[in-house]
């Protein structure tokens, strides 16, 4: 056997291996038994640790050197190999033990200190945290930036410096838009009750019109959505709130578009390292252009009015053009999950500066709060009123993610100019979505954009499909141009 098949062999049962330890968080946030807790955390540990031990397998790094790649994608499947083996070996396993014991602990803690609103609760557990991620970070950048090494992570190749030149191009446009739309008329509010059984049917029907195979998929409730999964499995969770619909129903869109991208993949790739997303970035365009360039696109909404009229009766919107600026409203609020498409970028570009300043000792944990209020207050103009409101409402850096912000605002970039280039080749998309028809759209990511996987570079996987090199301007362009008609602006 050519070393580079005894590769590939040894890399497609680690593949499975951790599509197993997936599985398992799934069945843990859907159907697991509460009393099952502490075993299933012993279960996960022990395939976490084989996982572990599999990546760094030091027969890996004898096959890298003499492994030939007998075409182009052997070698796409070489790079990722050596990428994923080389940022195993360069931080010490002690250390990485050090950074999973601490960020589970760091997790509870933060969840504790959230429900008691008490920052002080968990500042020093954070401070710990951010010390052991520098110390991750300086063992990756290898002299490099502390903060491009762990954002790497998630999106191979982007650095902080280009990342945070679009941010401040994007922001003043951005803060423009928000105040412009907050001076026009708000739509009304729903005063409606709607049912879990029949929002779930309809949630069923919106994710199979966006191309989700039940087949080999499957929707279940948890407390916060999410997909899971790979290959020919990949599921996906939502959520119902009966007196808003809509947190369904966009939830499971999103999710769809994440699942959708997974399983949209060349079957060829399957259980190899090419048969995953590339990168969080590119993952988040998927989610994001079916939630709101398709799902919340004024033609769609209005198939999806006449739905729920007949699925719901009378809920009180008068119009297809009422219920439109609904599901596209509009208003401040503290929580970045919550957010509407013109305030959303804003919460994430904070973030992004502020764990850059921790990350590089420029921001230190006794000053974070004062530096997120007064930041909040400048961007959204108002003042945050509790802490959970405020810098402890996200998992993110209990759970050690430093460097996982700034990709939901790149897949949001990448979003804007993916649907760009889509009209442009589909120009008559909305015919289409009118009539609740996303196939088009749908066909057209998988061809460009899914069926890749990790066989490009993320921004290489957008400007192929696109014909440019992604940049901010399309999705600033949509905004103002959806968000202006909607209010009149
Ligand atoms: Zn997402």
């Amino acid at each position: 056997m050519s070393a580079y098949d005894a590769l590939m062999a040894f890399q497609r049962e680690t593949e499975a291996l951790g599509q197993i330890a997936g599985r398992l968080g799934w069945d843990q946030e859907t159907v697991m038994p509460r009393g099952a807790a502490e075993q299933r955390g012993e279960e996960m540990a022990a395939i976490e640790g084989v996982l572990h031990s599999r990546r760094t397998d030091p027969r890996i790094a004898d096959w890298l050197e003499t492994a030939e790649a007998p075409d182009d994608e052997a070698a796409a499947q070489l790079r990722l190999i050596r990428r994923s083996h080389a940022r195993a070996t360069k931080v010490p396993a002690a250390l990485a033990q050090r950074l999973a014991r601490v960020t589970s602990t760091a997790q509870m803690i933060w969840a504790d200190a959230r429900a008691a609103d008490k920052v002080a609760d968990f500042l020093p557990t954070l401070a710990e945290v951010i010390a052991l991620k520098r110390e991750e970070a300086a063992a990756l950048a290898q002299g490099g930036d502390l903060y491009d090494a762990l954002m790497d992570d998630y999106e191979p190749g982007a650095t902080a410096a280009v990342i945070g030149g679009m941010f401040d191009r994007m922001r003043p446009r951005l803060v423009r838009l928000r105040e412009a739309v907050l001076a026009a008329a708000a739509p009304p509010a729903l005063h409606h009750h709607f049912g879990e059984p029949a929002q779930l049917r309809f949630a069923r029907d919106l994710a199979s019109r966006f191309g989700y195979d039940f087949t080999r998929g499957r929707l279940d409730l948890a407390v916060h959505p999410f997909s899971s999964g790979s290959g020919n499995d990949a599921r996906i969770t939502t959520r119902v709130v009966e007196t808003d619909p809509f947190n369904c129903f966009y939830s499971t869109i999103h999710e769809v578009g994440h699942a959708c991208y997974e399983l949209g993949i060349d079957q060829d790739y399957l259980l190899t390292p090419l048969g995953n997303g590339v990168s969080m970035g590119v993952h988040e365009s998927q989610s994001r252009i079916y939630e709101n360039q398709l799902g919340r696109s004024p033609a769609f909404a209005g198939w999806m009015y006449r739905q729920m009229l007949d699925r719901f009766g009378d809920f009180g919107v008068a119009s297809p053009e009422a219920f439109a600026r609904i599901v596209n409203r509009v208003q401040p609020g503290y929580i970045r999950t919550e957010a509407d498409e013109v305030h959303y970028n804003l919460h994430v570009m904070m973030r992004f500066d502020l764990e850059r300043a921790l990350i590089r000792g420029d921001l230190q944990v006794t000053d974070l709060e004062a530096a997120w209020n007064d930041r909040f207050a400048a961007d959204f103009g108002v003042a945050v009123d509790r802490p959970a409101h405020g810098l402890l409402q996200d998992v993110h850096w209990s759970a050690g993610l430093f460097g996982y912000f700034p990709t939901y605002t790149l897949g949001n970039v990448y979003a804007g100019c993916l649907h760009q280039a889509l009209r442009g080749d589909i120009p008559d998309l909305d015919d289409h979505l009118a009539r609740g028809d996303t196939s088009a759209a749908t066909g057209w990511l998988r061809e460009k954009v899914q069926r890749h996987g990790g066989r490009y570079e993320p921004r290489d996987v957008i400007a192929r499909a696109c014909g440019f090199e992604p940049n901010e301007a399309p999705l600033l362009d949509y905004l103002d141009a959806k968000f202006g008609a909607l209010y009149g602006l």
